[in-house]
């Protein structure tokens, strides 16, 4: 089986207990371990798969509840680094009208340090790149760029997820599409929420979306579409995969679940690039990733509520 490297932040979600009102009348919150590649290395750990983390997070207790998170899940935390500046917080809260009231204290996980020895283990393996964080500067974004570079020169499988945040964004939506087209036209599998595919492309049918990221020279798209599925796009080939029956509770995590399970399933290939050429089987991925994605919205918080091997594969 090949390595999942998987990229970018790792941080606390401060979560407010009680929710209906903003930060400011917020009293408890719930320490949770929050960041989209760290979300899909656990997934894919749990899922039996072989996961490893590159971030950064702060020489505080906090730093160490995450790293420690990702241990007690199977993650290789090896690569991880640890730095003075305080590990990266994130407080919210559903304020009265629903809308979410979020504080972002950003931190350690803007300073990792780029490690050629790092970017030569992608041979033959895949590398996810999948950081919400990645594009807002810092020590962070240019080490991204250099590792995605690793990853092109040394042949990886390379799968990219926007993970756009209108709270990180608002105002600035042009910027975040600027700097993540030049991942997504060198990736060979991209996930996008149907937002934002939407965004980045500026079309607003799926389809002409998937056409759009095909141009581009992706082969491979799927677009998350909830509870109806997901649009699996590849250049000659679209169709829609319907997810299995559940009760939602909290959807956090749904979507990295679905790209963890199914590179978890693309890393058991001799030649991870292979499930190109093979749509059945990639049908039979998303199929069984739609499963993993769905199982996570019946639990509160993303990597408790992560499926294990028997409940997906047994
Ligand atoms: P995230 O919310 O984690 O940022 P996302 O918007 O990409 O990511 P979703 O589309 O909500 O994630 O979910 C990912 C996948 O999980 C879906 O493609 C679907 O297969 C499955 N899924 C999510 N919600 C449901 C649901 N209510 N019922 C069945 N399957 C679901």
């Amino acid at each position: 089986m090949k390595t999942v490297y998987c990229i970018g932040e790792l941080l606390i979600d401060f979560v407010a207990e009680k929710q209906g009102s903003n930060l400011s009348k917020a009293i408890d919150f719930t320490k949770k371990a929050g960041g989209a590649p760290a979300n899909v290395a656990c997934a894919i750990a749990k899922l039996g798969g072989n996961s490893s983390f590159i971030g950064t997070v702060g020489k505080d207790p906090f730093g160490t509840f995450l790293l420690d998170v990702l241990k007690d899940n199977g993650v290789n935390i090896s690569f991880a680094q640890r730095t003075e500046t305080f590990t990266t917080l994130a407080f919210v809260s559903l304020a009265e009208d629903g809308e979410r009231d979020f504080v972002f204290s950003q931190g350690a996980d803007q300073e990792l340090d780029y490690d050629s020895k790092i970017g030569s283990l992608y041979k033959n393996n895949l590398v996810h790149f999948g950081a919400a964080t990645a594009m807002l500067g810092g020590s962070l974004e240019e080490t991204y760029r250099r590792y995605f570079d690793d990853a092109i020169a040394q042949n990886a499988f390379i799968s990219f997820d926007p993970n756009f945040r209108i709270d990180l964004w608002k105002g600035n939506e042009t910027t975040f599409i600027e700097k993540c087209i030049p991942f997504i036209e060198k990736s060979n599998l991209c996930k996008f929420s149907s937002e934002e595919a939407q965004l980045i492309s500026g079309k607003s049918n799926l389809e002409d979306c998937c056409d759009y990221f095909h141009e581009m020279g992706v082969q491979v798209i799927t677009i998350t579409l909830g509870g109806e599925g997901t649009l699996l796009s590849t250049v000659s080939s679209k169709q829609t995969i319907g997810s299995i029956d559940v009760r939602p509770v909290d959807t956090t995590g749904a979507g990295d679940a679905f790209i963890g399970c199914l590179l978890r399933q693309v890393s058991t290939l001799e030649n991870p690039h292979d499930i190109v050429k093979n749509l059945d089987q990639m049908i039979d991925f998303v199929k069984i990733a739609n499963k993993a994605g769905a199982i996570t919205t019946t639990g509160f918080g993303a990597i408790p509520s992560l499926p294990n091997y028997k409940e997906i594969f047994d």
